[in-house]
């Protein structure tokens, strides 16, 4: 009696372990749609963890060195600032909306966009007040408010209480932290 137990036993797990295990990946359609985008995305590391547009982005420090150049890593993620007139942006006034460097979060429209004089892109005023945050910057002997991507946590420069109307704000930001997109590429949605 207990040497047919153990054979129904055997018998049992040798069929268990010949059947396939289910497809989850291919039966559940979130996991379709995000196979499908991983697969169109030509970025190197993929889409990140949770990457629909707008979600959090958490990267390692390895994983934004070899997405970013050099210049965009010192700025981006070591807080680095470019010097003043070398930037792409400083003296642009094509419309559009600059967009996060590191996460394509959009950032400043042009409409806000103005001449500070200063030699990097100026701005009154966010796209969204969440699309960025700010916090207390004590570096370099100074007191600022820098600005981060809320999306990306990468940095992007500094606000001053100097700007003109409507806001009275200066957001200062670093060419290098931006990416300009036309009025033509946002319908086109590249
Ligand atoms: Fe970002």
């Amino acid at each position: 009696m207990r040497i047919t137990t153990v054979v129904m036993a055997l018998a049992l797990m040798t069929l268990l372990a010949a059947c396939p295990r289910p497809e989850t990946a291919a039966t559940n359609p979130d996991d379709r749609v995000h196979a499908a985008r991983i697969e169109a995305d030509p970025a190197p590391l993929g889409e990140p963890e949770g990457g629909c547009m707008g979600e959090p982005i958490e990267r390692t420090d390895a994983e934004w060195r070899e997405i970013l150049t050099p210049q965009q890593y010192h700025v981006l993620r070591q807080k680095g600032t470019e010097r003043a007139f070398t930037g792409a942006y400083h003296a642009t006034k094509e419309p559009g909306v600059y967009v996060c460097a590191a996460c394509e979060q959009e950032l400043f429209p042009s409409e806000t966009k103005f001449d500070s004089g200063t030699g990097w892109p100026s701005f009154t005023a966010p796209i969204a007040s969440e699309n960025v945050e700010t916090q207390l910057d004590r570096s370099h002997g100074m007191v600022r408010t820098e600005v981060v991507c809320s999306r990306c946590g990468s940095h992007l420069g500094h606000v001053f209480n100097d700007g003109p109307g409507p806001t009275g704000l200066r957001f200062c930001i670093n060419s290098v932290s931006l990416r300009h997109v036309s009025p033509e590429d946002q319908k086109s949605g590249s």
